[in-house]
């Protein structure tokens, strides 16, 4: 049986080693937690990310490494490349690690982002602004998620309290960009360079976080194919292997790249019952030399995250069609701890799954807004 050593064991090493266990495929994950959600589907092996030790026992167990978050340090996987390959490789990770340097490459393959400047002085800052205007985004180059390290500029007025926050952390200015929708995409290469793309998903987030995400997203023809030229030449020119997600945003008809991150991805997660194969199972097809799955959604889906605390799972239960994932995580304010999803072959039934579920879940008020979307894919049909 091949494993695959996984640094990082959260949910998204939980999900991997799920799918793994269907595949024959065994995980063992690094976590210096003493039982991180993954430990209960995988073994355990107790390290911090940096400890060689602990990394050595990786190779010794192990055919293949991968990560399940972006924020592990480059130089570990560098000593773990030396000796198995790593995939993706960790020069993906380095530009995903790097607000500057993910713009820069993106950039250079072509592809829209954001105007953006770097900024580390009070003096980029200002300078920033003043060609960017109003209002922009700051964002801290390292170690920003789910909408922390950054702040919201209205103008050159802000500066001097924006650069006191930053407390001369090293970042970025973005303009803002005026989107209508909120989309991503799951790619998957292997290293022959074959590649599946899943179906452009809708995601809405709520204080900054993703709340839900609808798939596939509407999509005319021509949205689709550039969708498709972009996440093929970004994990090209990456010589990536493995699941790659790209965040983007919808402006006028045309897709802008926000961030990638090299991993499996929460806008994803509707793939497990939704898609032919999951991006889980993909990405362990990937970075084990096994023929890529069908990335085709069947039917329709909706993923609603379960943040902070569980609703009534009673409630939850009697939802017709709905699919309960928990990661056995421990309870607390914003933290996400599991999620639900439903599927139909039809926009009408998703709608009333849909509903029956937000209202079990206590999210009625983020109802109306997603049936109208759901509507949308309705007409689209
Ligand atoms: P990020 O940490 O880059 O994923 O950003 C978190 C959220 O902030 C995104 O999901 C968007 O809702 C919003 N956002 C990020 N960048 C921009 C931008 N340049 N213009 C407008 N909204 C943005």
């Amino acid at each position: 049986m091949k494993r695959i050593g996984i640094v990082g064991g959260g949910q998204l090493a939980r999900m991997l080693a799920l799918a793994g266990r269907r595949l024959g495929v065994a995980c063992e994950v690094l976590d210096p937690a003493e039982q991180p959600c993954a430990a209960s589907v995988a073994r355990h092996l107790r390290g911090d990310f940096d400890d060689l030790q602990a990394l050595d026992r990786l190779v010794a167990d192990c055919s293949v490494a991968t990560f399940d978050f972006e924020n592990v340090a480059v130089a570990p996987l560098a000593h773990l490349a030396q000796r198995m390959p790593v995939r993706p490789p960790p020069k993906a990770l380095a530009v995903a690690q790097d607000r500057l340097e993910e713009k820069r490459f993106i950039a250079e393959l072509g592809i829209p982002v954001a105007p953006f400047r770097s900024v580390d002085t009070l003096h980029d800052l200002r300078a920033a602004v003043d060609e960017l205007g109003g209002p922009c985004l700051i964002k801290t180059r390292r170690f920003g998620y789910d909408g922390k390290g950054q702040w919201k500029l209205r103008d050159s007025s802000d500066c001097e309290s924006v650069w006191a926050a930053l407390a001369g952390t090293p970042a970025i200015a973005e303009a803002w960009v005026p989107y209508q929708r909120e989309l991503s995409l799951i790619v998957v290469r292997d290293a022959q360079a074959d590649h599946r793309l899943y179906p452009l998903t809708e995601n809405h987030h709520v204080d900054g976080i993703l709340a839900h995400s609808l798939a596939p997203a509407t999509a005319d023809a021509a949205l689709a194919a550039e969708a498709k030229r972009l996440a093929f030449a970004l994990v090209d020119a990456l010589d990536y292997v493995g699941v790659l997600a790209i965040e983007l945003f919808e402006v006028d008809g045309h897709l802008m790249v926000n961030e990638i991150a090299p991993r499996v991805h929460n806008s994803g997660h509707w793939s497990i019952e939704g898609a032919h194969c999951s991006q889980f199972e993909n990405h362990l097809r990937a970075v084990t030399d096994l023929p890529l799955g069908d990335a085709e959604a069947r039917g329709c889906s909706l993923m609603l995250n379960v943040i902070g605390q569980w609703p009534d799972r009673q409630a939850l239960l009697a939802c017709p069609g709905v699919n309960i994932h928990d990661y056995e995580k421990a309870p607390r304010p914003g933290r996400k701890i599991g999620h639900l999803t439903v599927c139909a072959d039809h926009p009408n039934e998703l709608g009333e799954r849909a509903q029956r579920l937000f209202v079990a879940a206590g999210k009625s008020a983020l109802w109306p807004a997603l049936r109208e979307r759901i509507a949308a894919i309705s007409v689209q049909r």
